[in-house]
C-alpha cells in the first residue's frame, strides 16, 4: 500500500461466514476492518468511524444495498466515499452500478476472496491517481482545461464558459467515473448559502454539453442522484 497509516475498510454484509471471510483475507493484506452486519448499523459507522472504503452488500435485510449507497452518495460529508458493491447476478451489475447508484465498482458473488482484494487495491490506486487535489490541468479526449489560467479549450480552440459551467466541469474532471449528486455539485459550485434548486445543475449541465460536444456523451446522467463523467472519454 502507497501510505503509512492502514487504510480502513468497513464491510457490511450479514451473512458472518462471507464477512468473516473477506475481513481475514483484506486482515492479510495490511488493512484495517471493522463489520456492520445491517445497512442501518453501517451507516452509524460510516458516521462515526469514517472508513476509506465501503464494501457493501446489495441483498442485505431492511434498508437494502442500493439504498444505502444512495443515503452515502446524497450525504455531503460521505458523498465521494468509495463504495465496491458486492452483488448476485453479473447480468444486472453493470446497469445497477453505473446507472442507478453510483458505487465505484462490484464484485459479483460467488467470488474469490483474493479477487475481492485485487479489486479493492485497484480501487484505491484508480481514485489516487485521478483525484489528486493539487492538479491544475487536465486533458480529456481532445478537451484541455487549465484551471490556474480557467482556460477551457476543444480541438485546440478556446470555449467560452461561465464561472458555474466552468466550475461544474472541473468537479466533473477532477472525479472522473464517480457519481457527484446535485446537491453535492450545488454546494461545491455554487456554495453552501446558495438557495437556488437543484434543477439549476441539469439546466447548466445541459449547456456544458451544448457548448463541448464531446460532453454530451461523456458526462452520464445517473437515475435520481446526478451525474458523472464517464472513464471511457469517447473517440471524436
Ligand atoms: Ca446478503
Amino acid at each position: 500500500m502507497a501510505t503509512h497509516t492502514p487504510k480502513k475498510i468497513l464491510i457490511v454484509e450479514d451473512e458472518a461466514d462471507i464477512a468473516q471471510l473477506v475481513k481475514l483475507y483484506l486482515e492479510k493484506d495490511g488493512f484495517r476492518t471493522t463489520v456492520a452486519t445491517t445497512g442501518a448499523e453501517g451507516l452509524k459507522q460510516i458516521k462515526s468511524d469514517r472508513p476509506d472504503m465501503v464494501i457493501l452488500d446489495l441483498m442485505l435485510p431492511e434498508m437494502d444495498g442500493l439504498e444505502i449507497c444512495k443515503k452515502i452518495r446524497t450525504t455531503p460529508d460521505t458523498a465521494l466515499l468509495p463504495v465496491l458493491m458486492l452483488t448476485a447476478k453479473a447480468e444486472e451489475s453493470d446497469t445497477i452500478i453505473g446507472l442507478e447508484l453510483g458505487a465505484d465498482d462490484y464484485v459479483t458473488k460467488p467470488f474469490s476472496p483474493k479477487v475481492l482484494v485485487t479489486r479493492v487495491k485497484a480501487l484505491f490506486r484508480r481514485l489516487e491517481r485521478t483525484e489528486d487535489p493539487k492538479q491544475t490541468s487536465y486533458a480529456y479526449g481532445s478537451l484541455r482545461v487549465d484551471l490556474s489560467r480557467h482556460e477551457a479549450l476543444l480541438d485546440g480552440k478556446e470555449v467560452s464558459l461561465t464561472a458555474k459551467e466552468f466550475g461544474l466541469l472541473e468537479q466533473l474532471l477532477h472525479h472522473p467515473g464517480r457519481v457527484l449528486t446535485r446537491d453535492v455539485l450545488l454546494n461545491t459550485v455554487w456554495g453552501y448559502d446558495y438557495y437556488g434548486t437543484t434543477r439549476t445543475v441539469d439546466v447548466h449541465i445541459r449547456r456544458l454539453k451544448l457548448k463541448i460536444p464531446l460532453l454530451d456523451e461523456a458526462i452520464i446522467s445517473v437515475k435520481s442522484l446526478g451525474y458523472k463523467l464517464s472513464d471511457h472519454i469517447p473517440v471524436k
